[in-house]
């Protein structure tokens, strides 16, 4: 069962990010999430960060503890919902294995802290998830989650838009060459160039 899930959750990642491109600064910044999916969840993590919470006096909240696999998140590897004590992880991290027991680690350490603090605010990675990375195993975790994911080395620097239809097209590299929109041209002259419907830049950054 646990392989089939990683399976299917494997299969998802490649079929459902448009572009993986995007992966490349991993902070968590406990955002909120709009709530979890059970079809999402992977019992086995759960179970391990249930375990990691009362081997670690937070009984308590052990089986409030919810663990998912997120899709929607595109430039973290994991985030961690204190109000909803859920733990959500990047499908992409199935690439990754040695990185899941980590970032659930990492993650947990933001629900310890704030299960420790009680209602004291605090700030995300500061000494009291320091503490709770230091009881979870994960002395030198570092703030700033960094995975071997491809990184986007290449942010588009130059956006042209075709005069036509208005469609923007980033690029990476100024274009050299006269550059029609494919689009208008099969709409209005049969595929051919047309001089009409060429590229113009909009902005260069
Ligand atoms: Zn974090
Ligand atoms: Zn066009």
């Amino acid at each position: 069962m646990p392989l089939l899930r990683q399976l299917e959750f494997a299969f998802r990642t490649v079929a459902g990010i448009a572009d993986p491109g995007r992966f490349d600064a991993f902070l968590d910044a406990g955002v909120t999430d709009p709530g979890y999916n059970d079809a999402d969840r992977n019992l086995n993590l759960e179970e391990t960060a249930r375990e990691l919470l009362r081997s670690l006096g937070a009984a308590h909240i052990a089986a409030d503890l919810h663990v998912e696999w997120n899709p929607r998140l595109k430039t973290a590897a994991g985030r961690a919902d204190c109000r909803q004590r859920l733990i959500s992880l990047n499908p992409r991290l199935v690439e990754h294995p040695t990185e899941i027991d980590r970032t659930l680690r990492h993650e947990l350490a933001h629900i310890l802290a704030q299960f420790r603090a009680g209602r004291r605010r605090i700030p995300p990675h500061g000494g009291e998830w320091r503490q709770a990375c230091v009881d979870l195993g994960i002395a030198d975790e570092k703030r700033c989650h960094n995975l071997p994911f491809p990184a986007q080395i290449y942010a588009a620097r130059f956006v042209y838009r075709c005069p036509n239809c208005r469609q923007e097209f980033p690029r990476v590299r100024r274009m050299r060459r006269a550059v029609a929109c494919l689009a208008c041209c099969r709409k209005h002259n049969g595929g051919e160039f047309d001089l009409r419907f060429r590229l113009r830049i909009l902005r260069s950054c």
